[in-house]
């Protein structure tokens, strides 16, 4: 390659740029975003032109790849997940959404003329989804702790139990951390005798630590599910963002088309497929296992408690859904939503403690906001 150095300005722009980077990274507490990785042991694989091309679980014609341990962290969650041993199958995604699009471009292969259900608080790729895939979409309101409301789901169905039924769940909404619970979504399409059917969990923001819940919340394939979604990036943290999605292999060898080209199938939904995110996947979980990642869940379930409890001593209204790391909230002035990067939606803010967050961010942060508290009472008073 015929290069030149980098002019000292670009050189500036770049320190310029990182400043910038990390400055944003240690200020915000309003994102699912881990970002307490270490990945300097395995930087080095970024020389390379790795390529997932095709299908995980077939052998492909390039080799510049890193399937094996793509395969590995799908076993992994699959397990997790307590899928049939002998029937999952999945790949690692470029992130939630895409892990969204394949459950849903799925099920629509599986049934066609089928209908789809999810309700108000679906993420919204999902709604994008389902117009990419052309399929006919009910929406379901929502509980206000942002829980799908059953009642709705099932006389809903009812009015369209001729249609197979496509039903969208969410384990972990985005702003309040809801959950819906699949097996009681899998009873009313029993009772309604819904043959056709299929649960598609959007699992993005709490499946990696949803089997550590006590009590268990129903999410996973035992409970009910036909094929589960998650972000790695989230909770787990990784430098490039990348979801997987598990499903059933049986569901996957019904829709799977071979490419000479590739020497693979194309079961997945793009092309080329970074293959460093399997990696980082891969070896962010050797380095914890299931009990690391259990303790990482036990300790941000305390700075989320924490975080809720200071909240309410200075007089805020805050509260969790149960098993929650999302702390819910009225929204806050413009000041400290733009310091801390609080994302907002209506009259709510949150804060999500991944593992990342600290007690004493949250300190930090409650400084901020019994600050701002007193300025509110204060302007209260002179409006009188
Ligand atoms: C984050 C999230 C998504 C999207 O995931 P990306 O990795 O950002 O594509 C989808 N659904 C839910 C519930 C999420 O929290």
């Amino acid at each position: 390659m015929n290069t030149q150095t980098l002019s000292v300005q670009d050189l500036a722009r770049l320190d310029e740029l990182q400043k910038n980077i990390e400055n944003a990274r240690d200020n915000f507490l309003g994102y699912p975003v881990s970002k307490d990785f270490d990945y300097s042991e395995i930087a080095h694989f970024l020389q390379y032109p790795i390529n997932n091309l095709g299908d995980p679980f077939e052998d492909g014609t390039y080799k510049v790849q890193t399937h094996e341990l793509e395969k590995e962290v799908v076993a992994f969650f699959a397990k997790l997940f307590r899928a049939n041993p002998n029937d999952y199958w999945g790949y690692v995604t470029n992130g939630g959404s895409e892990s969204n699009l394949y459950g849903l471009y799925l099920a629509r292969e599986l049934f066609s003329n089928a209908m789809v259900y999810y309700s108000e608080t679906t993420h919204y790729s999902v709604k994008k989804n389902i117009q990419l895939l052309n399929i006919p979409s009910i929406v379901i309101r929502s509980q206000p702790n942002g829980e799908i409301d059953y009642e709705d789901f099932e006389n809903t169905v009812r009015l369209n139990r001729h249609k197979p039924a496509i039903v969208l769940a969410t384990f972990g909404t985005t702003m309040k951390e809801a959950k819906d619970d699949v097996s009681r979504l899998r009873a009313i399409l029993r009772n309604l005798a819904i043959q056709d059917c299929y649960i598609h969990c959007d699992a993005a923001l709490s499946g990696t630590y949803g089997a550590f819940m006590e009590p268990r919340l129903p999410f996973d394939f035992f409970d009910g599910a036909d094929s589960i979604s998650i972000s790695g990036h989230k909770f787990i943290g990784s430098p490039i963002p990348c979801g997987v999605i598990i499903t059933k292999r049986s569901n996957r060898d019904r829709i799977s088309k071979g490419v000479s080209y590739i020497g693979s199938l194309d079961t997945t939904i793009t092309g080329s497929r970074n293959g460093h995110s399997p990696l980082f996947l891969w070896y962010a979980l050797k380095k914890m296992n299931v009990e690391g990642l259990r303790n990482r869940y036990l300790k941000s379930l305390e700075v989320a408690e924490y975080c809720e409890m200071r909240l309410r001593a200075i007089g805020v209204a805050a509260w969790r859904n149960p098993n929650a790391l999302t702390v819910v909230f009225p929204k806050t002035s413009a000041e400290i939503k733009l310091k801390w990067q609080l994302a907002t939606e209506g009259d709510i803010a949150h804060i999500i403690c991944m593992p990342n967050v600290t007690k004493e961010q949250i300190d930090n942060f409650i400084e901020d906001m019994e600050k701002s508290v007193l300025v509110e009472e204060d302007a209260f008073e002179f409006s009188f």
